[in-house]
């Protein structure tokens, strides 16, 4: 593939305007993540493990229970960008992690399945993981939840922040047209109406974080077999006394 005309890769600008097209070319040379606002790149650092490891555990969960509920819908993660601007300027963020329902991306074409420039669409649920080190970094992407992802005319219903080493949930909701900020208690965290059963177990959030495994000794309450974590009890549960038909 040939590099588009007139633009040189290895000398971006991180100032300049840049045209959806060239934007698209330019994705395919770049190897960091990056969201882009007005026509402008904005680079995103990568990210160390503890925070990785964090976002890849929400979305499982997430990706659990999409399947295990049949939901059919899809998770994407820090990769995953979707134009969030319904209104004036450009903006193509990528969530840490994102749900999009069934109907919304059933009703997909090939462009907004495959390229960066279809007709826009949004997810309804977005969640973004920060290591808050100072309150600007707070401030950032609490601006981020209010001007871009609840933007008038996204169909974003939920969206939660979360700091794990500060142990800080925030959750927002459409109230409306109004956004509705609210700060939880550091425990496991509904999905409501947006993700109907879905809870999110926030002691493997913890877990993560604190470098321990929570070891326990109980017995299957089935067929007395002995287990020394909770989620290997679980599994066996599922896969030998659970039935499906
Ligand atoms: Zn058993």
């Amino acid at each position: 593939m040939s590099e588009p005309e007139n633009l040189d890769l290895n000398k971006l600008n991180l100032t300049r305007t840049y045209t959806p097209e060239e934007l698209e070319q330019i994705n395919k040379y770049l190897k960091v993540r990056t969201n882009f606002e007005d026509g402008r790149l904005i680079s995103l650092p990568q990210t160390p493990i503890a925070h990785e490891a964090v976002v890849h555990e929400i979305s499982r969960q997430l990706g659990n229970w999409n399947i295990d509920t049949c939901q059919n819908g899809v998770v994407t993660t820090s990769q995953g960008a979707f134009n969030f601007s319904t209104t004036a300027p450009r903006k193509i963020r990528a969530p840490h992690v994102a749900f999009t329902s069934a109907d919304t991306y059933n009703s997909l074409n090939a462009k907004q399945l495959w390229t960066l420039h279809g007709r826009p669409f949004t997810p309804i649920f977005v969640a973004e993981v920060v290591n808050s080190t100072s309150d600007q970094i707070l401030n950032e992407v609490d601006n981020r939840f209010k001007n871009d992802y609840f933007a008038m005319g996204t169909s974003v219903e939920l969206g939660w922040l979360i700091d794990p080493k500060r142990r800080m949930i925030c959750t927002y909701k459409k109230n409306n047209n109004e956004i509705i900020r609210n700060n939880c208690k550091w425990e496991d965290l509904d999905g409501g109406d947006t993700l109907p059963g879905f809870t999110l177990n926030i002691s493997i959030i913890e877990n993560i974080v604190s470098q321990e495994c929570n070891e326990i000794e109980d017995k299957c309450p089935y067929c007395d077999k002995h287990f020394f974590q909770v989620f290997a009890m679980l599994k066996h549960i599922a896969r030998v006394h659970i039935v499906v038909k």
